[in-house]
């Protein structure tokens, strides 16, 4: 992270940008700036040595005019009361993007999982979903995985809530293991929009994703996944890293190959035939496509400046900061915003929601068409947005259309109580 800025600050900025293309009151747009409520929580847990010890939690709410809350848990020691408010908002606004009837909702523990054996963190994640139990539900809020959280982690919610509430009810969150309800699809399915967006944009700006040259900054879910799926598009993947630094390759990697280096020594470093690089001068590559896949303000104003790709798609949430929006714009580089570019999460957890309240458990190549479709549909009213607003950028044409459509429902419902 080269950037300081406050992640919820950003959105904040993000809301008053677009805010300038809509006719809404500043009473209601304060409303879309700031969320309805957060949990904030200390969990004490017994460690494998019998000791005590107590972390910070949080689950911020952002806003429910579309439907029930939705969005991840992650578990990193950067969290914190406004990353959470804002990954919440993000949440809100990618929902919206995307035309599903949810919410926003974010959570966080403030630890390094690293840190802990599996058995500490099941304490710690029962711990959590305790304390989440009167405020999450089917139609209230929905969690999901997030950074260095899965299906595992997501099991256990499910089944501590559904325990304490003396029923069964997989649908109070997503990305469950298949045999536990999961669906088809959701691991791949944030990587598969980052790919689709990515085609898309490229489509839009009369260039071939095939033949384009690609850097990934971050390899985990999403960074991995949008790489292989790129590749197979045809692009030439040169350059992906991970927190421990990156690998350059100007012929082309294996983006498959890479992963299965980094899951059997820990890191993307030392794979064969590539030459090693920061993480900075990834970012700066001279690339056709840049996709930030890690966290929060890996691209600050400064670092801006020295960009080189043509096009970045965000995988990551909040990648980019305002500043480096600004700078981007000014040199003409095409920025499809992590609230459609990474909304496939989100949107194959609808779908799992979907078939969880239905019993009924669609194929894998049902769910890949149906998000194909969504994604789209999205980029095109999100296109048909930036050119009729002579939007600065798509990011503010994308807030144009999420707040419009926010602002309808709570319009639609009145203010109350
Ligand atoms: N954590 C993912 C995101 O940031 C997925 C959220 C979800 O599936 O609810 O979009």
């Amino acid at each position: 992270m080269t950037g300081q800025a406050n992640p919820f600050e950003s959105l904040q900025e993000q809301v008053d940008d677009a805010a300038a293309f809509l006719d809404a009151s500043p009473g209601v747009l304060d409303r879309l700036k700031n969320p309805e409520r957060v949990l904030e929580t200390n969990l004490t847990i017994e460690r494998d040595d019998g000791s005590l010890e107590t972390v910070r939690a949080y689950r911020s709410q952002f806003n429910g005019d579309r439907g029930p809350y939705k969005g991840g848990i992650r578990y990193h020691p950067g969290v914190t009361r406004d990353e959470v408010k804002a990954l919440s908002g993000w949440m809100a606004y990618k929902c919206a993007v995307v035309d599903i009837p949810y919410g926003g909702g974010k959570g966080g523990i403030a630890i390094d999982p690293a840190d802990y054996s599996e058995d500490e963190l099941e304490r710690l994640t029962r711990a959590f979903a305790t304390e989440l139990r009167p405020l999450i539900g089917e139609d209230r809020d929905i969690p999901a995985p997030d950074v260095n959280t899965g299906q595992r982690e997501m099991n256990w919610i499910k089944d501590t809530y559904e325990t304490l509430e003396n029923t069964t009810a997989p649908g109070v969150i997503t990305g469950k293991a298949l045999d536990s309800g999961g669906s088809e699809g959701r691991v791949e399915a944030t990587g598969r929009s980052v790919a689709l967006s990515a085609r898309e944009a490229f489509d839009w700006l009369d260039r071939d994703i095939a033949g384009a040259t690609v850097a990934v900054q971050g390899y985990g879910n999403a960074g991995s996944i949008a790489a292989a799926l790129l590749a197979d598009l045809g692009a030439d993947v040169v350059a992906v890293s991970d927190s421990s630094g990156g690998i350059h390759a100007p012929d082309g990697l294996d983006p498959r190959a890479v992963k299965a280096h980094k899951v059997e020594t820990g890191s993307v470093s030392g794979y064969s035939d590539t030459e090693s690089l920061t993480n900075e001068e990834l970012l700066t590559l001279d690339v056709d496509l840049l996709v930030p896949a890690a966290l929060e303000n890996a691209i600050d104003g400064d670092l801006a400046a020295d960009v080189s790709a043509d096009v970045i798609v965000e995988a990551a949430n909040g990648p980019l900061t305002p500043d480096a929006d600004d700078v981007l714009a000014e040199k003409d580089v095409y920025v499809v915003p992590d609230i459609l570019a990474n909304a496939g999460g989100v949107t194959v957890s609808y779908f799992e929601w979907v078939q969880n309240r239905q019993r009924f458990y669609w194929t894998e190549s049902r769910v890949n068409e149906e998000l194909e479709r969504m994604i789209v549909d999205a980029f095109d009213r999100l296109v048909d947005s930036y050119e009729t607003n002579d939007a600065p950028n798509l990011r503010t044409a994308a807030y144009v259309v999420a707040i419009d459509r926010i602002i309808n429902a709570y319009d639609q419902a009145g203010n109350w109580p």
